[in-house]
């Protein structure tokens, strides 16, 4: 083996020391075995692991924070893990109001930097989700209807292709890629090393609130949600849990970037719903508000394994759909996380076209997943039909899919996932990786 095909940065082999904690996905149900992890240190070890790959012929999965929700993305048996979580770069240019990151930066990590410092950088529910994921699926979260999604403050990349050739991206160079890569999904072009965003400032104080009602009110608490968190102003985040019907409750955080006295009455209309038996409504400096949402999430202590299922609402769900929300959540195994989870949607995602970036389905009222949860391997089959049966029936009444909440039960996904934007993300395909060595159950194929 020459210098050229020789692994480079941190490398663990099957049977060496570290291997079980390297193989540790989020979800233990995405863990392999892979022959080998390389947590790269810089780009070029990133090079050095596709051209060893190429040459062995081994496939490879591209990895960050490890939060897939499916198997086979970011690890394969016998394949090569191509990590970048030890690529953990942060310049923020206050001037520029740009922010530099390496993509093995989790979140939580950048939002954190950036409020130190009065920036906002656009989250989700949880802090240890990897930006080299998320970003490439779209990025959704309770700030959202300000910013737009994660992927929309994209301005500029850099990516490993194919051939271990450092490609980059912005609006003048290679743009079709940065297209692609703001809502095309992970694991498709190449590997990613570096994203920079624009930032914007952030305000010096927030309102959050965390509210709570009986399991038994969900119905109520949906229906009226579904009518006013998309038409709520759109400083106004809302994320909305329902658990299993053992065990489980009604659940509404969020965030307003205002008073506490506006928020009020922008919440009066959910407030007044039902019998809430918590009300958790504070105005906090803009730091503290980020971590009253993004509660700690470690990846090596999690025991859950879960089946998801994602789409889009377009308008609010008929009886029937409750109904079969309600079949889902009286079979849902207790003591989980299993449950349906909404986002609003509106102000900054609807201002973009959908074809404008990859990410297509931004003419919704609001986001839905759901998802079954066990513990014991023996449970898994039941409920991953569970929550794929359960996207059977409730099919007539959502569109599209998220490609960062896959399933991948969803037979001919390209236009479930990207809508009209798939022909194109095909020939972008085609364009950077011809051979499709960027490759998973569900990637996009070259055209
Ligand atoms: C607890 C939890 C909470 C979540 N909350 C949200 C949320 O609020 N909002 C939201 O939008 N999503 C959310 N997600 C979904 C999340 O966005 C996706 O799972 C995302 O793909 C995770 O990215 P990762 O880097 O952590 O995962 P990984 O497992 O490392 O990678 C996921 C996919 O991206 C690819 N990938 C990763 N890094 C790179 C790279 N550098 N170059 C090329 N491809 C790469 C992988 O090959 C794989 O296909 C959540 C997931 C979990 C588990």
């Amino acid at each position: 083996m020459n210098s050229i095909t020789k692994l480079t940065g941190r490398v663990i082999f099957k049977g060496d020391p570290g291997y079980e904690v390297a193989r540790k996905n989020w979800d233990p149900h995405t863990d392999r075995f892979p022959k080998v992890f390389v947590f790269a240190q810089r780009t070029k070890d990133v090079a050095n692991a596709i051209r060893w790959a190429r040459i062995n012929n081994v496939p490879i999965r591209p990895r960050s924070g490890r939060h897939s929700l499916e198997p086979n993305l970011s690890q394969v048996n016998g394949g090569i893990v191509i990590d970048v979580s030890e690529m953990k770069q942060i310049k923020l240019n206050k001037k520029s109001r740009t922010v530099e990151v390496g993509t093995g930066n989790r979140v939580g990590r950048i939002v954190d930097t950036l409020a130190r410092q009065g920036f906002i950088a656009p989250f989700g529910d949880s802090p240890t989700v990897g930006i080299g994921g998320i970003t490439l699926g779209g990025g959704i979260g309770p700030l959202q209807r300000t910013t737009g999604l994660i992927s929309d403050n994209l301005i500029e990349l850099e990516m490993v292709d194919a051939k271990g050739r450092v490609i980059r991206a912005n609006k003048n160079r290679n743009s079709d890629l940065l297209w692609a890569s703001r809502g095309g999904g992970g694991g498709n072009f190449g590997v990613y090393t570096k994203y920079k965003f624009k930032v914007l400032r952030a305000p010096a104080k927030a309102t959050v609130f965390s509210i709570t009602w009986p399991w038994e009110q969900f119905e109520k608490v949906v229906k009226k949600w579904q009518k006013w968190a998309p038409n709520a102003s759109t400083k106004l985040g809302s994320e909305l849990s329902v658990g299993p019907k053992k065990g489980g409750n009604v659940s509404m955080l969020g965030l307003y970037l205002g008073s506490k006295t506006e928020a009020l009455r922008q919440l009066e209309p959910i407030l007044s719903v039902g019998t809430p038996t918590k009300k958790d409504i504070r105005l906090l400096p803009y730091i503290e508000a980020t971590k009253f949402l993004l509660a700690p999430d470690p990846v090596l202590t999690q025991k859950f394994s879960n089946q998801f299922s994602s789409g889009f609402g377009r308008r609010p769900f008929p009886n029937k759909a409750f109904k079969i929300m309600r079949e889902f959540l009286e079979k849902a195994e207790e003591g989980t996380p299993a449950g349906f989870y909404f986002l609003n949607w509106g102000g900054a995602i609807k201002r973009i076209a959908p074809k404008a970036t990859a990410f297509y389905w931004r003419k919704a009222q609001f986001y839905i997943e759901w998802n079954s949860s066990w513990v014991k391997p023996s449970h898994a089959a039941k409920n991953i039909a569970l929550t794929r049966n359960t996207r059977k029936k409730l099919n007539p009444f959502i569109v599209g899919s998220y490609i960062n909440v896959p399933d991948q039960g969803i037979k001919c996904s390209g236009p479930v996932y990207y809508g009209k934007n798939y022909p194109r993300l095909r020939r972008v395909k085609a364009k950077y990786d011809p051979n499709n060595v960027f490759n998973n159950p569900q990637s996009i194929p070259p055209a």
